[in-house]
């Protein structure tokens, strides 16, 4: 643009400058004409006036020389015929007849008279004036060549050609660095803006002039300010946005009105399998493999409206909650540009609630039989039906041993809510693991004997303490020990074995007991759950002593292992971290 415009500058500075000097010669060239007219027209008629009536014919030619000396100027006096009767240049003897000399022709007609033209006498362009005398003279003619023209011309055209020369010059420089001061800035804004589409906002013009330019520039920068400010702004709060999103335990899809996803979260793309690269702008319907769960969503989202549904997908399984929201612009409510869909995975709510419900109704039996039992028996008491003494005391016994087994229930049921509710261990203390065990194993001893079950202890010297509540820890020890009891027929055998391995202590409680076939083992841990019910209440079973140790061992941070085997025994193996904190997160499940 500097360029053109500075190539357009010249042109028209040279335009105007031709035109100027063309103009100013040409005016010149007529006022010098009509000055030297003036001239000789004016000295001509002085020379007449000046003519003596009385002068001989052969005194003009010395007349012309004469005046010619004083105004420098080619003076002829002409007669009627035409004939030079006093010539300032020429030999009037040789001259040629001036009859039929264009000025004089006139002149001789009584008119005053110009000419320019070639003069054979003198061989030069020549100017004329000529004006008319009396009868013996009857021309006077006064002439100058035009080479004085010419020169004079010359002169002119040089100094006008200098002072053209030296204005366009000045005039290129001032034009140029007024273009300069004009395009500078256009080429800083034409840059500025390049480097804006680039991405680079808040980019400045420094140009400080006040004129429109200036006014211009502090415009745009002011606007790159502004830009700025605003991407920077939108920029903060999409990566706020797209932070929460990407946080959000929810799995989030959106998609425009094509059914196209724009956005998905990275708990969508876990749910169902997906990369968000491989799955942006394709359709959801596309996309999702489970073809209830399409067919639900393509149903919501012909509905149009915000909806909610719940649905079971499988591969993996889930429970999911479905929420549909249109999404419309703010400006314009009623302008849909897509839906936002989120899947909140409900599958552990969900088992955790049929959990609950299942124990409650175990919880329900399991107190319901003693109770009814123990009922039936008082009633039949009451009665006094029974009258021998014998069949009084063994319903007696029947109430007893219900009413323990409510209580040894009621003792679990009490212990396991007393795990769940405590987010933290309390009474902690440091545990000597040896002496705990071994105390236990006193404890026991006459209830083993009576079995005729012998209970040895293997546990290594110098063990590390472990920290926790110590009341839990027996309680670990005490459900298993039982267990191996109960289990364990007359004569058997029950080991107890601890040891340290890398910062973890090992206990395991092995008996030569029933065993428990492997398609019970992994269920074992449940509340309840038993694998010969019957056998179980028999003994005086809960059905809660495994869960009790399992919740345990996880408040320890530890972890428990079974190994058996039918009829030949069982081994049940708790590994708990010497360091393990004190902090003892719930979050207990089956
Ligand atoms: P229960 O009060 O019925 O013993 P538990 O939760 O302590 O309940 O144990 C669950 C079930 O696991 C028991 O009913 C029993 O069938 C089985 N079991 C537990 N310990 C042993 C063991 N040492 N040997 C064989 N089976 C066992």
């Amino acid at each position: 643009m500097q360029r053109r415009l500075f190539v357009a500058l010249v042109v028209a500075v040279l335009i105007a400058v031709i035109i100027t000097g063309s103009l100013i010669m040409s005016l010149l060239r007529i006022n010098y004409l009509n000055d030297l007219e003036d001239k000789l027209l004016t000295n001509s008629k002085l020379i007449r006036y000046n003519i003596d009536e009385n002068y001989n014919i052969t005194d003009f030619d010395r007349l012309a020389k004469n005046y010619s000396k004083e105004i420098n100027t080619r003076i002829s006096f002409i007669d009627k015929q035409g004939w030079l009767i006093g010539d300032s240049e020429v030999n009037i003897e040789i001259a040629e007849n001036h009859f039929n000399r264009e000025e004089v022709k006139i002149a001789l007609q009584g008119r005053i008279a110009t000419a320019k033209r070639y003069s054979k006498s003198l061989d030069k362009n020549m100017f004329y004036v000529a004006i008319p005398y009396n009868n013996q003279i009857a021309v006077i003619r006064l002439s100058v060549p035009l080479t004085y023209a010419t020169e004079y011309y010359r002169d002119i055209f040089k100094y006008i050609l200098i002072s053209i020369g030296f204005g366009t010059i000045v005039a290129i420089f001032l034009g140029y660095r007024y273009i300069y001061s004009i395009t500078n800035p256009i080429k800083q804004l034409t840059s500025a803006t390049k480097s804006i589409a680039k991405g680079n906002y808040g980019e400045k013009v420094y140009y400080t002039s006040h004129d429109e330019i200036g006014m211009l520039a502090n415009s745009f920068n002011i606007m790159s300010k502004k830009l700025y400010d605003n991407i920077e702004e939108l920029k903060e709060n999409s990566t706020k946005t797209k932070a929460i999103l990407k946080s959000m335990i929810n799995g989030i899809i959106a998609i425009n009105n094509n059914n196209n996803i724009i956005f998905i979260n990275p708990t969508a793309e876990k749910m169902f399998g997906l990369v968000e690269e491989d799955v942006r702008n394709k359709s959801i319907l596309d996309i999702l493999s489970d073809e209830e769960l399409k067919n639900e969503i393509k149903e919501l989202l012909e509905s149009n409206i915000t909806s909610k549904i719940e649905i079971e997908v499988y591969n993996p399984y889930k429970v999911l909650s479905v929420y549909t929201n249109i999404i419309v612009l703010d400006n314009d409510p009623t302008r849909k540009i897509g839906v936002v869909i989120s899947f909140q995975d409900i599958t552990d709510m969900r088992k955790l609630e049929i959990m609950r419900k299942d124990f409650v109704a175990n919880v329900s039996h399991e107190l319901k039989t003693p109770l009814t039992s123990i009922q039936g028996f008082i009633e039949t008491l009451k009665n006094g039906e029974i009258k021998d003494e014998k069949v009084r005391n063994r319903f007696l016994d029947i109430i007893d041993i219900e009413s323990k087994r409510l209580t040894a229930l009621i003792k679990d049921l009490l212990i396991l809510s007393d795990i769940e509710n405590k987010h933290q261990m309390v009474s902690m203390q440091n545990i000597n693991i040896r002496k705990c065990i071994v105390d236990l194993i006193e404890m026991f001893e006459k209830i083993a004997s009576k079995k005729n079950i012998k209970i040895k202890e293997k546990i290594s010297g110098g063990l590390p303490s472990i920290y926790g509540n110590i009341s839990w820890f027996k309680q670990i020890i005490i459900n298993l020990i039982d267990n191996s009891i109960k289990y364990t027929p007359s004569g058997g055998k029950i080991e107890i074995i601890g040891y340290e391995i890398d910062d973890k202590i090992h206990i395991r409680v092995k008996d030569t007991g029933i065993g428990i076939s492997k398609e019970h083992i992994s269920r074992l841990f449940e509340r309840f759950y038993r694998v010969d019910k019957a056998r179980s209440r028999k003994i005086g079973g809960t059905g809660l002593g495994l869960a009790i140790v399992k919740h345990i061992v996880i408040a320890f941070k530890g972890e428990i292992k079974v190994k058996s085997e039918v009829n030949k025994g069982t081994e049940f193996e708790v590994i708990i971290p010497v360091n393990s904190d004190n902090l003892y997160k719930s979050g207990i499940e089956e």
